[in-house]
């Protein structure tokens, strides 16, 4: 992982131990500028705000406020992104997506690197330890987050 994009994923991790000392689902995000000047921060706000679309990538992207082109524009995420935010990922342009893990929800990477997307997983452990002890301790609410039955 180079420094920068090191720097990109410690925001998230930041914004998502914020979300988890809320009582909060612990997701976080940013959106950064194509020089990596950070746009914008966030969280999954679904239990804090009772939204059920406050994704933490979402979030992130209201918090950056708008912008005419989101061409060399950077969305890190500590989790793979669901169907939601990689259509907003998608709809908008954004150029690259870096994730902290896709071991504990597989989202829509997949579909985003097929969609000329540059996709980058970078695997970090303290992600997928923090969403692994998350999902022990509060089952029902991550799979209301998911829209799992
Ligand atoms: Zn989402």
């Amino acid at each position: 992982m180079r420094d920068l994009e090191r720097e990109m994923l410690a925001t998230a991790v930041a914004e998502a131990r914020a979300g988890l000392a809320e009582g909060g689902i612990p997701i976080g995000a940013a959106l950064y500028d194509p020089d990596g000047a950070l746009l914008g921060s966030g969280r999954n706000r679904r239990v804090q705000d009772g939204d059920p679309t406050a994704h933490a990538e979402t979030t992130a992207f209201r918090a950056a406020g708008r912008r005419r082109v989101y061409r060399g524009t950077t969305m890190v995420t500590t989790l793979s992104p669901c169907w939601f935010c990689s259509g907003l990922i998608r709809q908008f342009g954004i150029s690259r997506v870096l994730i902290g893990e896709a071991r504990t929800y597989h989202g829509g990477h997949g579909w985003l690197a097929q969609s000329g997307i540059r996709v980058v997983l970078l695997d970090d452990a303290e992600c997928a330890a923090m969403m692994r002890k998350f999902i022990a301790a509060r089952p029902a609410l991550w799979q209301e987050d998911i829209g799992d039955e």
